[in-house]
């Protein structure tokens, strides 16, 4: 039988099957393959690859790169829970470190909201090695029941993927959900005993910087991180529709979220200065100064409606309201 690369994904769309014969089964007669000859598996990444495009030249590169992982690694579990790992350190300690180098030259120093505390970089290693210790300990075991839990939930890892709009649409509704449980659950914590036993390793920095976004107990770790997880899985069990690449792609831009925000500075070309209600390190970096208020995510509408808001302008609208209720 002629090998065909893409016969090891899992759960591949019948849609895509049949929308080229090459796609069918090598064993279905006639359908482009050779009968009674045989080529083993290639052993090596690109080996895959490269079989995976003479089979398949309708893909993009990116599917074309995708199938061959899972082809070429012939474990799905495996598959996903490596590529899951490796996306989240790839992206949390390659976005950190521009911050890293930032703050170690000393550039853009006016735009440091808390201009006296720029971190050493004995700091930034200790707090490296501590969430490392937290990604390999507590995170990479729990990382092996992704794929099962995907699959439970009927995640689908096949091609093609969705189109851009698909994605956007469903992260815009993940933002807004995570930011809801994190609202919610962040300001639980700052309840005396919660805090106490969870919460106050991640205020260990008052001026936070980007690698501190998840230095945080891993009890603290697993809590926030579930409304990562728990949003697109919930979007999946209503509606059945989520690729686990909207699932990744989601992940690294929260994580990059997180690590902005607690990167120590405002920009006058802020995400926040155009999307007004976006939070940004100006709204994360109070809380962590002032150890209140501030408790959302991603955004400053469960702050506002709820009058948690630690802001200029609020203190302001605060005071004034002390005022008004005095004279009446
Ligand atoms: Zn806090
Ligand atoms: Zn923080």
């Amino acid at each position: 039988m002629v090998y065909n690369p893409l016969s090891f994904l899992f759960a591949l769309d019948e849609t895509v099957f049949f929308s080229n014969p090459l796609l069918l089964p090598s064993s279905t007669p006639g359908r482009g393959t050779t009968m009674n000859s045989t080529v083993l598996p290639p052993s090596t990444y690109w080996g895959q690859y490269h079989d995976t495009t003479k089979f398949n030249p309708q893909l993009s590169v990116a599917e074309r790169l995708w199938v061959a992982w899972y082809a070429w690694m012939q474990n799905d579990v495996l598959a996903t829970g490596i590529m899951s790992f490796v996306i989240h350190e790839v992206f949390y300690f390659g976005r950190s470190l521009p911050w890293i180098f930032i703050d170690s030259l000393g550039l853009f120093k006016r735009y440091k909201i808390q201009s006296g505390k720029v971190p050493s970089l004995r700091e930034q290693w200790d707090c490296a090695k501590f969430v490392l210790l937290s990604h390999f300990t507590v995170e990479l075991p729990q990382i092996w029941l992704f794929h099962p839990m995907a699959q439970y939930f009927g995640l689908s890892t096949s091609i093609p993927f969705p189109s851009p709009w698909t994605m956007a649409y469903q992260i815009a509704l993940f933002f807004v959900m995570e930011d809801t449980w994190h609202y919610f659950c962040h300001r639980a914590m700052h309840w005396g005993p919660l805090y106490k036993s969870i919460h106050k390793i991640h205020h260990q920095y008052s001026a936070p910087f980007g690698l501190a976004a998840e230095y945080a107990s891993p009890i603290e770790v697993m809590i926030l991180g579930f409304g990562t997880v728990s949003s697109p899985i919930l979007w999946c069990a209503l509606t059945g529709n989520l690729h686990i690449l909207t699932m990744y792609i989601w992940i690294v831009l929260r994580l990059f979220q997180a690590i902005d925000a607690h990167s120590g500075y405002e920009f006058p070309y802020s995400l926040h200065h155009f999307l007004p209600f976006w939070a940004g390190a100006d709204h994360h970096d109070l809380h962590h100064e002032k150890f209140i208020g501030n408790y959302a995510s991603s955004f400053r509408w469960w702050d506002y409606l709820l009058d948690t808001e630690y802001t200029p302008d609020a203190l302001k609208r605060r005071r004034e309201r002390k005022v008004t209720a005095k004279t009446q």
